[in-house]
């Protein structure tokens, strides 16, 4: 019987006496349709190992087996893992790991991926051979990215499934209203592509928020050369006070607490003015003003070093 359809779902839940935890963000996609959709976006070849995150009862699994040479479903409710393996026992290609993605290993996946023979001699893919899908729990969506980005190294795409709202930001051109900081964390390691809506009524059970996916393709290198600390703490002290100008930003906030005169001379030796508000900030000017503090800065004169 199919995982797509929502009383099969329903009902085999119930045989397992199961009840979904919201906290968990357990809503399965029960659209055929849909699923295609997501699988055919993710543009898994055989060649590639996909980590999935979330995989429930192995609903995508299936689909993304149907298309990676490997898959490694990684699910974190224990009750649901023996239908997990029941539902991938004909795709010997999938691992099932019961763990929590945000403790799970990617560089070990990459290793699984590597030693299989199928990804053997392939230098046509570069060094760059696994990818993440996934249909968000909702309530982990920031730290998932925040992990993928640490692992940006080693990733190739992430096609993933996040609310509507969370899509809008980590699309946002930067400097416009909607950008936030995940919106420069992330489009300075991915290009970041929104490719379609997902109507709330396609999950089992319907949860409250529509969503959409986005493809993040994962850049050889970051889009900023700053140290990596000091750009994510100025892009950070520039939205935690997103009223504020740019000076009051770099002086008030804890992550920074500059002193004035500092403050002041790495505007200027970036060309910024001091009366902008951060959030309107290009990704090139983060990374401008991150270097000029870089250069200016030294472990005493601020709390940079000190709050590592
Ligand atoms: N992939 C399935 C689908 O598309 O139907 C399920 C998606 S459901 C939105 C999210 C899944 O992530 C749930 O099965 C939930 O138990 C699991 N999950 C929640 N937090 C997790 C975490 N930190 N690590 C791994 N899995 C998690």
């Amino acid at each position: 019987m199919s995982l797509t359809s929502p009383s099969y779902v329903r009902d085999l839940l119930a045989r397992h006496k199961i009840r979904l935890k919201k906290s968990l963000g357990q809503h399965f996609l029960v659209d055929e349709n849909i699923l295609k959709k997501i699988a055919a976006a993710a543009q898994l070849t055989t060649e590639e190992t996909v980590v999935e995150i979330g995989a429930g009862i192995g609903t995508l699994t299936q689909a993304l087996a149907q298309r990676a040479g490997r898959v490694i479903a990684v699910e974190i409710d224990e009750r649901l893992i023996p239908l997990l393996h029941e539902h991938v026992s004909s795709y010997p290609n999938v691992v099932v790991v019961h763990q929590d993605f945000l403790q799970f290993d990617l560089r070990s996946a990459e290793d699984l991926s590597s030693s299989s023979s199928l990804g053997k001699g392939n230098k046509g893919l570069g060094h760059k051979r696994l990818s993440v899908v996934g249909n968000l729990p909702y309530s982990v969506t920031t730290p998932i990215l925040e992990k993928l980005v640490e692992a940006h190294e080693i990733l190739k795409t992430a096609t993933l499934l996040v609310q509507q709202e969370v899509a809008e930001k980590l699309c946002a051109a930067p400097g416009s209203r909607d950008a936030s900081a995940i919106t420069i964390f992330m489009q300075s390691f991915a290009e970041v592509q929104r490719v379609f809506s997902v109507s709330r009524h396609v999950f089992f059970p319907v949860p409250e928020v529509d969503s959409a996916l986005v493809r993040l393709e994962f850049y050889e290198h970051p889009r900023f050369r700053a140290p990596k600390e000091l750009f994510f703490k100025v892009v950070r002290a520039a939205f935690n006070l997103r009223r504020k100008t740019l000076k009051q930003a770099l002086t008030r906030s804890p992550l920074l607490a500059l002193q004035p005169e500092i403050a002041l001379k790495a505007l200027d030796r970036a060309q910024l003015d001091p009366q902008r508000r951060g959030e309107t900030l290009s990704l090139e000017e983060f990374d401008r003003l991150a270097r000029a503090l870089a250069t200016l800065l030294e472990p005493r004169n601020c709390a940079v070093y000190r709050s590592r």
